[in-house]
């Protein structure tokens, strides 16, 4: 996979421009809030059909500006694609593939793949299960197209069980008549999530695992395991056998649910346990040992992309060389070398350790080439 260029109209702090990239590594160096991050969230934007950052789509649009356009074009299988987004304030944006307008978000996922490493993808290990989920979701997403549709659809059956639960606020002993429908339906999802998720973070546990040893010298052992009801234990491998443990939980505490106003099982409340030697990363690692981790599970997430598709995703380092130190770093970049890699930074010694490719000064929502 490779990002060959981007081209931008009113995006951000950028009004017009294209950048083309190399096939090896391009730099974007500059000063603070020149528009760097700007660039490599329009590049993910394609990975993942949103922002990473924005909460609001509108966010994107040039302040002052009424729309917006990006296009990406990039080469995958052999065949060079676009992909375009067309942003309006007060609409949802429109994805394009070709030109060709496409009629859902979940036709551009897969298309172009990308990993992105940030600083605050600390919070993976550090933060709370909601990190862990999307970690896993944003990653899963990119292979498997139908699972972001299958997510979707959870999701919409979540918003519309929580509503019945809220209505029936007050008068627990009176049970929606149409609450099982949309438990039943909720567990079916659910169980085809978290099988999905449970062998996504199986086989990552092994890749992880040899990464991080040869990150780190050592022999300790990460271990990702997906974990949702206590009940389910490991065991994700019978669909059949997890659907019934959701519809169990669905169906055997509404009282309490109807208290609460909203649904407490399923696949919103899941987590992954993420293990160094057996011991909870998050309590017991230190903060280098968890930066590591973080590391590994982002280069393995590009391995994993690579086994399934054949081809690297792009690897985009957001402004994270500098704040390691110089073993974890040059591990990184050795283990992306041969790839794609799209990197900023503020430090301008970063142009010196990487020979090949291109560099790019980046000011004021503008870039020129540097050396
Ligand atoms: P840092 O090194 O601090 O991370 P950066 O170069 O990565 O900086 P960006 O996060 O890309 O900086 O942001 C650059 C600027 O873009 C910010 O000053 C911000 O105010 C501006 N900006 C963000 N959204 C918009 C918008 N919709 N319209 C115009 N400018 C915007
Ligand atoms: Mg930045």
């Amino acid at each position: 996979m490779i990002c060959k260029s981007i081209e931008y109209r009113n995006y951000r702090n950028i009004e017009a421009g294209k950048i083309e990239f190399s096939s090896g590594t391009t730099i974007l160096y500059g000063k603070n809030a020149q528009g760097k991050t700007n660039i490599i969230e329009g590049v993910y934007m394609f990975a993942q059909g949103k922002s990473h950052r924005a909460r609001v789509e509108e966010e994107l649009i040039k302040f002052g500006a009424e729309s917006s356009t990006m296009t990406l074009s990039y080469r995958s299988g052999g065949y060079d694609s676009t992909l375009s987004f067309e942003l309006c304030r007060g609409r949802r944006k429109t994805p394009y593939k070709n030109g060709v307008r496409l009629d859902r978000m979940s036709e551009l996922i897969g298309n172009f793949r990308a990993v992105l490493f940030s600083p605050e993808h600390l919070s993976i290990v550090k933060g709370s299960p909601s990190e862990r989920r999307s970690f896993l979701d944003a990653a899963i997403s990119q292979l498997r197209p139908v699972y972001m549709r299958t997510l979707q659809r959870y999701n919409a059956i979540l918003l519309q069980r929580n509503a019945l639960l809220k209505s029936a606020k007050g008068e627990s002993d009176r049970v929606p008549d149409t609450l099982e429908a949309w438990s039943l339906q909720l567990a079916e999802y659910a169980a085809k999530i978290a099988v999905v998720r449970a062998q996504y973070a199986e086989r990552m546990s092994n890749i992880a695992s040899e990464l991080y040893s040869d990150m780190t010298g050592s022999r300790e052992r990460i271990t990702l395991r997906y974990h949702g009801s206590s009940k389910i234990g490991g065991d994700y491998g019978d669909e059949r056998r997890v659907f019934d443990i959701y519809k169990r939980q669905l169906t055997e505490n509404v009282g309490r649910e109807i208290l609460l106003g909203s649904t407490q099982y399923g696949i919103h409340k899941d987590d992954m346990d993420i293990e160094l030697d057996g011991r909870e990363a998050k309590l017991f690692a230190s903060q280098g040992q968890q930066r590591s981790i973080v590391l590994t599970m982002k280069l393995s997430e590009g391995e994993y992309s690579r086994i399934e598709t054949g081809e690297y995703p792009v690897f985009l380092l957001d402004d994270i060389l500098s704040e390691l130190d110089p073993a974890r770093r040059s591990y990184v970049v050795g283990g992306i070398k041969d790839r794609q890699v799209i990197i900023t930074s503020c430090d301008t010694s970063v142009r010196r350790r990487i020979k090949d490719g291109l560099c790019y000064c980046v000011r004021d929502g503008a870039w020129t080439r540097g050396s």
